[in-house]
């Protein structure tokens, strides 16, 4: 998928492969888009025309070498060093000590010919931080080439379909023009150059084109959210237990439960939250990729979306695959239902691309410095110098697009108190209050602590408000793009329920972090408990909607494939399986343990 630059296309494609194996998923996305994109993204036209043909058409199998045993989150301080030698026109690549040792990376332990190596880069003595080098790894018949070792990172929690491997290099000769050199080049004289001048901002320029990996993972996050929501959902609404008294009485679907329809609903509606919000980022991806928007600021905008996201997106699927487990009792259990292996590949997504709570701080970082020219030289430490200095006006920065949202808050204006809590302009009032108000508070904090105790420690002190900050931002701005597309919604029956599962998105935020509402004043005892009320008869009104909520997610019977999705509803469970191996939608059943 995807091909021709058609960026949109390859993410989206990327997230419906959740739905069909994830460890094929990530073997697609460490070839295509870890290792093809850094060459697309940090090569120039001599790299892509030399590789990228191959990239695609797998004669150059490759990995994405960026993490160390030592060192993940902080990428700066990377070990590993590529020196220039002039005398010879080549880097020397080496692994300084153990710690060094790339690990992790995916395709390394089996497949990769070539690798994507990030590296202190060092020119006649001087040392220019971490940039990127294409370097070979093993011939054409899979030995290692000389100088470099490979491991094997063994059998991991999921994902055991990917061969992730550790790499050592001792002496590895890499000709200078496999340095991908878009933003920094070395002459044969060994003169470094770069059109980006600071060191901070260079890396972080280089680093923020790989946005499309985080963007990526988002969207795989909620490909398998919507995977586990379909199948407990559908079986929910064929699952009975127990009966209501009488004799006749008949037993009671799961679904018709009210606390089942508390446990799935949020979560389906969430999906939907996130996947709205999803189509907007990519749509920047998109417009950024293909050059249709050159903007720097709507770049870094960007990057703090995708990195919001991403984390968002990646927790949401964690816990509604664990939920949609619990919620099919022991056939969720069983391997042949999907779950246990959905949620052992997908738990790894809140990890990669960025461990989750390193990037709800870039977002917050992002949120500090409103985006200024000067944000891409700026670590979390200068980030927080900045904020200690500068004047910040913190306000909810929307995009112009968005008068509808600002229309339906002020319309809020005046009727605090009578206004009902499905009102969606309260709703959206109250996201944007939260955000304000979190902000604020987390710059005055910052401005005191930093003049106390150093900007180190301050932003140590202030890590929870922090990562709240991001977090309310993000859930904001996800509100927003459900808003937009319920706007852009031209048929009447999918809008209002659209706009009953938003409800139920917006208010089960609001329900979960009540407790900060009401310290903060934003909520009474009284209205929280109504929030609580209407979580709960939200659900029920959605409950008749359940299964066609989660048909919209459109997975094909083959691909969902779990028996207890795809069984008639009244058919039992070892009927329904025996259908669907004579009709070739699952295999023959696997002998398992027991006990
Ligand atoms: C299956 C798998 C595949 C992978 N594939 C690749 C690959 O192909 N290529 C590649 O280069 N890498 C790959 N990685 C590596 C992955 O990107 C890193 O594991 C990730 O960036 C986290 O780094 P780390 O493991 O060193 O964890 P750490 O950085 O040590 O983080 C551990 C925990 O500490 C927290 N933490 C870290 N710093 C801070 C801070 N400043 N403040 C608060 N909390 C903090 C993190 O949020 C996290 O919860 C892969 C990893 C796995 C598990």
């Amino acid at each position: 998928v995807g091909g021709a630059g058609d960026v949109a296309s390859f993410v989206t494609g990327f997230e419906e492969m959740s739905y069909g194996d994830v460890s094929l998923q990530v073997k697609v996305g460490v070839q295509f888009g870890l290792f093809g994109g850094a060459i697309q993204q940090l090569g120039t036209a001599r790299h892509h025309e030399r590789f990228l043909p191959g990239v695609l058409d797998l004669s150059v199998v490759g990995c994405f070498a960026m993490t160390e045993t030592g060192h993940g989150s902080d990428v700066q301080a990377l070990g590993t060093t590529a020196t220039f030698l002039a005398d010879d026109d080549v880097f020397v690549l080496d692994t300084p000590g153990p710690e060094a040792w790339k690990d992790y990376i995916g395709n390394a332990a089996a497949h990769a010919r070539w690798a994507v190596v990030f590296a202190q880069l060092h020119t006649a003595g001087a040392d220019h931080g971490v940039h990127a080098l294409l370097v070979r790894i093993r011939d054409d018949d899979g030995t290692p080439v000389p100088g470099v070792q490979i491991g094997d990172d063994g059998h991991k929690l999921g994902l055991n379909g990917v061969d992730n491997g550790r790499l050592a290099f001792e002496g590895v000769r890499v000709p200078r023009d496999q340095l991908l050199d878009r933003f920094a080049a070395v002459d044969a004289d060994g003169t470094y150059s770069s059109p980006i001048e600071n060191p901070t901002r260079r890396f972080f320029t280089m680093l923020g084109t790989l946005v499309q990996g985080r963007v990526a993972v988002a969207g795989a996050g909620i490909g398998a959210a919507k995977l586990a929501a379909t199948i407990a959902v559908k079986h929910g609404e064929r699952r009975t237990q127990f009966a209501a008294p009488g004799d006749d009485a008949p037993e009671v679907r799961l679904l018709d439960y009210a606390v089942h329809q508390q446990r799935l609903l949020p979560r389906v509606a969430r999906t939907y939250a996130l996947h709205f919000a999803q189509q907007e980022l990519v749509e920047l991806l998109h417009a950024v990729a293909t050059g249709e928007v050159t903007d720097e600021e709507e770049r870094r905008r960007l990057e703090t979306r995708a990195a919001g996201q991403k984390a968002l997106a990646t927790w949401h699927a964690t816990d509604t695959v664990q939920e949609a487990r619990e919620a099919t009792g022991g056939f969720g259990y069983l391997s042949e239902n999907r779950l246990g292996q959905l949620k052992s590949d997908t738990d790894v997504f809140t990890t990669f691309e960025g461990a989750n709570h390193v990037l709800l701080q870039l977002v917050a970082k992002s949120l500090l410095t409103r985006y200024r020219q000067d944000f891409g030289s700026l670590d979390l430490l200068g980030t927080a110098r900045f904020v200690a200095e500068q004047a910040v006006d913190v306000v909810v920065e929307r995009l112009q697009a968005r008068s509808l949202v600002r229309s339906l808050i002020d319309a809020v204006d005046g009727r605090e108190g009578e206004v009902s809590v499905l009102d969606r302009g309260w709703h959206l009032q109250l996201f944007e209050q939260r955000e304000e108000h979190v902000l604020q508070t987390l710059v005055q904090r910052l401005r005191r602590l930093t003049a106390e105790k150093g900007a180190f420690a301050a932003f140590n002190e202030v890590q929870d408000h922090v990562l709240l900050a991001a977090t309310a931002h993000v859930e904001r701005t996800v509100l927003d793009a459900f808003v937009a597309a319920i706007d852009a919604c031209d048929d009447p029956a999918v809008t209002a329920v659209l706009d009953r599962v938003c409800d139920l998105y917006a208010l089960t935020v609001v329900r979960d972090e009540r407790g900060w509402f009401q310290e903060h004043g934003f909520l009474t005892g009284a209205r929280s408990k109504a929030v609580l009320r209407a979580v709960n008869g939200l659900c029920s009104d959605l409950r008749p909607h359940a299964e066609d909520l989660v048909d919209a997610f459109g997975i094909p019977d083959g691909l969902l494939r779990a028996p207890i999705a795809l069984r008639e509803v009244g058919e039992p469970y070892l009927d329904a399986r025996e259908r669907l191996v004579a009709d070739g939608v699952l295999p023959e059943p696997e002998v398992g343990g027991r006990g």
